[in-house]
């Protein structure tokens, strides 16, 4: 009966698309969006999460039932399990990897440093492994994360702007991550497209994430740090809209098969990409907070906190010419739209998450 799920999820709906896509991280937030996508457009989609706790479980569970409702069955287990991975292939010939697990947040390795090694390197060499001996090869779609950037002050952030400062565990994580990918590139001819997210948000987003636990603790008359850099220096990100990124997953999985443009190193034909998916234009979090106080019409009781140094860093922006040219990614919603939607939905959630599991959505952080 699994077997029979996997593959009836796996297999396209439309015969054209030709596509079955194994989605890690499908319970995550990114990747419940992008699994969405793909299985409405036609192809086939499988699930992969080990539903951890960094974050509210049921929040991952809620996702998982949307998906489920959609027609994508998510696999309940490791990136690291091989035995599983090693199932998967064998019953589903899939055609690329969307891999979005991982370890993400940059304050949480304070506490676990152990959690992003064991998810963002050993597992993402699980999911390499695991492509490679599949047959056929799939392509390889994985998150890396601006924060790879780490210390570089030279903004925007283009693709060949240096990486050997990170400021935290987890972007050095991404980091050695996209040497990993490299590697399996450049031995074993796997396509590989590694993506550099800036601050994705939106709809069912992550709870550890500023946007969302300012919106929770506004609400809830508490007091929300605005952090400054030295000097009082404003502290800014490039917030993307989770619709924009999701496009632009999409986009690189149809590339993915494509040979090399400029933005890659060749092996044979199999390509080795990097794309920078940002939106371009950085917003101060006391802007943030002001869109906040806006949409939810309360005052946000507003406390200046001077950075520390866990890991965040100061300032964030994209340069997506490169993605712009070989993807055409055109990340079309602002930041005030798309809060709109993100309040919208936040507002739904819990309060008919409350009146339906006299849970008060808590949340972690
Ligand atoms: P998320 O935490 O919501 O999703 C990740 C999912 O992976 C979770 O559901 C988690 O349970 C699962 N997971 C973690 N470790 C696993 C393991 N070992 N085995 C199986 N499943 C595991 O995070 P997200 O925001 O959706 O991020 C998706 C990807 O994008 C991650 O790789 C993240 O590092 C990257 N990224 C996100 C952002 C952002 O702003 N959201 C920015 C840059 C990069």
């Amino acid at each position: 009966a699994w077997e029979k799920r996997v593959r009836s999820s796996a297999s396209a709906r439309r015969v054209s698309s030709g596509k079955s896509v194994l989605v890690t991280g499908a319970a995550g937030f990114v990747g419940m969006h992008v699994a969405a996508a793909l299985k409405r457009r036609g192809d086939g989609v499988l699930g992969l999460d080990n539903f951890n706790a960094y974050y509210d479980p049921a929040l991952k569970r809620a996702r998982r039932a949307l998906l489920d409702r959609a027609g994508v069955f998510v696999v309940e287990g490791d990136i690291n399990d091989a035995a599983l991975l090693r199932k998967l292939f064998d019953v589903v010939p899939f055609t690329h990897v969307v891999h979005l697990a991982a370890q993400a947040g940059v304050r949480h390795a304070l506490a676990d440093p152990g959690s992003y090694i064991h998810s963002n390197v050993a597992g993402l060499v699980a999911v390499l492994e695991a492509a490679k001996a599949a047959d056929p090869q799939p392509a390889v779609v994985w998150a890396s994360s601006s924060s790879v950037y780490g210390l570089n002050s030279k903004v925007p952030f283009s693709e060949a702007d240096r990486t050997d400062r990170p400021a935290s565990l987890y972007a050095a994580t991404k980091k050695a991550g996209e040497e990993i990918a490299h590697v399996y590139n450049h031995i074993y001819g796997l396509s590989i497209t590694g993506l550099r997210f800036f601050t994705v948000y939106g709809p069912w987003g992550r709870p550890d994430m500023a946007y969302f636990f300012f919106t929770r603790d506004i609400l809830r008359g508490k007091p929300v740090s605005i952090f400054e850099g030295p000097d009082h220096a404003t502290v800014a990100r490039d917030f993307t809209y989770i619709d924009d990124i999701v496009r632009g997953c999409v986009a690189a999985v149809d590339h993915a098969g494509k040979s090399t443009g400029s933005g890659g190193k060749k092996h044979g034909s199999a390509p080795f990409r990097i794309y920078n998916l940002g939106n371009t234009s950085p917003v101060s979090v006391s802007d943030l907070v002001s869109i906040l106080e806006q949409l939810l019409k309360v005052k946000a009781v507003k406390k200046l906190v001077k950075m520390p140094r866990n890991g965040d860093v100061q300032f964030t922006h994209a340069n997506i010419t490169l993605a712009q040219k070989e993807l055409r990614y055109r990340p079309t919603t602002g930041l005030q739209s798309g809060l709109k939607k993100f309040v919208r939905w936040y507002l739904d959630y819990y309060s008919s998450s409350l009146s339906k599991h006299g849970s008060k959505g808590r949340t972690t952080n």
